[in-house]
């Protein structure tokens, strides 16, 4: 640690600490509430620290043959390729669907920067259409206008855990004018739709374990297909990634330690602090200023090793459980919503959501400064999204709900500790 760090650590911590005296003499909470990497318990940890000890199997593809086995199985998918990110798995499955340059995919006007930047990075054109306010998935009204002949592939998302209002309908409009449908399960890993899991209804579809969303393997994300020919073309995409170098395996277990004791330990007030010291400088972020800017990272485009795989494997062991503990809190979110005059989400028949986030839409003031949740319901709220391609500031035309969406939904978060 250098000494210009070390002083600063040092600082931060005594202004930490001089915060929970101040609530302990004055009876507020010490711990205050978190939003991400809620489902790392003690067993990640011990996982990672175990990991971390013995180097000798770092390059063995075992563990994560076993995860992308049990992910498909779980999934009711019959393909599944691990990876780097929800935003690589993407990439594959650009790659799988065979998108040329110059050629067009439509996506809703209400997405993440990564997602539009993976069509990018493979020249692909971005068309984006508005989406509905019930779900905030594409509104199929408005995508037929925005086809044109080099039109190859339609992205739709099922965000904040629930199933997108139009699935059927974009599925069948795709299938109508002969084109490919990738779906965005990144917030949505385990919801179904007439029993079965969302992902397996399009031609391909992707899913995270980015430390935000359903499940947390810090980073990584998976890719996933019920169609042979398909399925070949994620294998070659899949086949000639590389994995990760030693160094950003370390800081990927060291950060499933750090955001356990940051982020969910019930003493993550003395905890955080202490564990800042020790893996502080290992911090990963998941998206750069650079990548924000449209620039592809040098390890773009890796697939997941052993060490992170086992995480996985561990976590994706709890996702059921996590998301039935996201049901109950949705209830009460329900009640809230009821009570003071907002809105629910709509959940479409035959649907079964699992609340990665609750999403609301409440005033502008409300979205703009969040505090009121903290002081009046002691939770911390997302603002997923602050712009309409997620966190880059941007101005996509004619998609009002999408701009709409953006200074008003607030998500509650539906694992509290
Ligand atoms: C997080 C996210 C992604 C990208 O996942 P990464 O694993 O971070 O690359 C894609 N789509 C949506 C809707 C997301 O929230």
């Amino acid at each position: 640690m250098t000494l210009s760090r070390g002083v600063k650590v040092l600082v931060d911590i005594g202004r930490s600490q001089a915060v929970n005296f101040r609530n302990l003499v004055t009876g507020r909470p010490l711990t205050a509430p978190s939003l991400g990497s809620m489902t790392l318990d003690h067993d990640d940890v011990v996982l990672a620290r175990t990991w971390l000890r013995d180097r000798s199997r770092w390059k063995e593809r075992v563990v994560v043959d076993h995860y992308e086995t049990d992910f498909a199985n779980w999934n009711g998918s019959r393909f599944a390729f691990a990876f780097m990110g929800g935003r690589v798995a993407l990439s594959a499955c650009i790659h799988a669907l065979g998108l040329q340059p110059e050629e067009e995919v439509i996506l809703p006007g209400y997405t993440c920067i990564v997602v539009a930047n993976a069509f990018h990075f493979a020249g692909v054109r971005t068309i984006y259409s508005d989406i509905e306010l019930d779900t905030y998935g594409l509104d199929v009204n408005g995508v037929e206008e925005k086809i044109t002949t080099r039109t190859r592939a339609i992205l739709l998302q099922h965000l904040y855990g629930l199933v997108c209002r139009d699935y059927e309908a974009i599925i069948d409009l795709a299938r109508r004018h002969d084109l490919w449908i990738i779906e965005d399960c990144a917030h949505s890993t385990g919801a179904t739709y007439k029993g079965i899991k969302v992902g397996n209804f399009g031609d391909v579809a992707f899913y995270t374990s980015e430390q935000s969303k359903v499940f947390n393997t810090i980073q990584g994300g998976i890719a996933v297909t019920n169609n042979n020919n398909l399925a070949e073309k994620l294998k070659e995409y899949y086949l000639q990634a590389p994995v990760p170098d030693e160094d950003w395996i370390e800081k990927q277990l060291s950060n499933v330690i750090m955001s356990y004791y940051l982020y969910k330990h019930p003493k993550r007030w003395l905890f955080g602090d202490m564990i800042e010291i020790l893996y502080g400088k290992k911090r990963v972020v998941s998206t750069t200023k650079e990548e924000e800017n449209g620039i592809k990272p040098i390890h773009y485009g890796q697939k997941m090793p052993d060490p992170i795989a086992a995480i996985g494997l561990n976590q994706l062991g709890k996702i059921d459980r996590y998301n039935k503990y996201r049901r109950q809190a949705a209830k009460y979110w329900d009640e809230w919503c009821d009570l003071n005059g907002y809105k629910k989400p709509l959940i479409i028949k035959n649907s079964n959501p699992i609340y990665l986030r609750y999403p609301v839409l409440v005033e502008p003031e409300k979205k703009a400064d969040t505090s009121w949740a903290r002081e009046k319901l002691g939770v911390e709220l997302g603002v997923w999204f602050t712009s309409q391609l997620h966190p880059v500031k941007c101005d996509i035309k004619a998609c009002p709900n999408a701009e709409r969406a953006v200074n008003q939904c607030i998500n509650f978060p539906c694992l509290m500790e």
